[in-house]
């Protein structure tokens, strides 16, 4: 088995084992098929390459982390995301999960609040060759206005409550995945789900351990 499919079956095996807090047994198949097709060595530091195929989060400086590979591909997974979709990620941090959702949809709009990951990110995810993505540095806490609404909105930091302003910007069918609570204290993984009358439903998915949304 290589590094890659030793990641697969780990996050299947991750998924089945928790089947019954997400509510499935199994990722869709382009989801798993877009973690295999992303090489997560090229957004991992030099020293931890050796890990990059670990399913656990890794260090990206900055007191940043790269998410495990089974939170990248269950909070994939919980968009439902199709090839005509438009999804913001606020927290692009290595890029991996940038990477993930623009093998899945049709444009990938994300934000970093740290510069300096924020450009390395851009600068990686081109260099391998992504052309269906924009980023830009800034507080993604109230979204990014400009492109919205979203079929899909991802966030991969831990806010204390639902941010009115990325619901706002969902479109009605749209789904907002965010971990929701204090850092050091219990954070659970959220999906809003705005219906076509614009009414949101939110279930908690899962207990997560997230680094924290800043200016929250
Ligand atoms: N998706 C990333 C996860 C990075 S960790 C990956 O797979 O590598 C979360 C990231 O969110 C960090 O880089 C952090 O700087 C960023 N972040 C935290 N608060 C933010 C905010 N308000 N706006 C934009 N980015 C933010």
């Amino acid at each position: 088995m290589n590094d890659i499919d030793k990641m697969i079956a780990d996050i299947n095996s991750e998924v089945f084992y928790t089947r019954k807090m997400i509510g499935r047994d199994s990722l869709a198949k382009r989801v798993i098929d877009a973690m295999r097709a992303v090489p997560r060595d090229k957004f991992v530091p030099d020293n931890l390459k050796p890990f990059a195929f670990d399913n656990g989060p890794l260090s990206i400086g900055h007191a940043q982390t790269i998410s495990q590979p089974y939170i990248v591909a269950l909070m994939t997974d919980l968009l439902n995301p199709d090839k005509n979709d438009v999804v913001l990620e606020v927290g692009t941090g290595s890029g991996y999960q940038t990477a993930v959702l623009s093998c899945l949809v049709k444009k990938v709009y994300s934000m970093e609040f740290i510069e300096e990951l924020s450009e390395a990110a851009t600068a990686r995810l081109k260099s391998i060759g992504y052309h269906n993505i924009e980023t830009c540095t800034g507080n993604g806490h109230n979204g990014w206005p400009e492109y919205a609404p979203y079929d899909g909105i991802i966030v991969t930091a831990a806010a204390s409550h639902i941010p009115e302003a990325l619901v706002e910007q969902l479109k009605p069918g749209g789904r907002l995945a965010i971990p929701i609570g204090l850092p050091g204290f219990h954070q659970e993984l959220m999906v809003v789900e705005k219906d076509q009358k614009g009414e949101t439903q939110v279930n908690s998915v899962l207990d997560v351990a997230f680094v924290p949304l800043v200016n929250d």
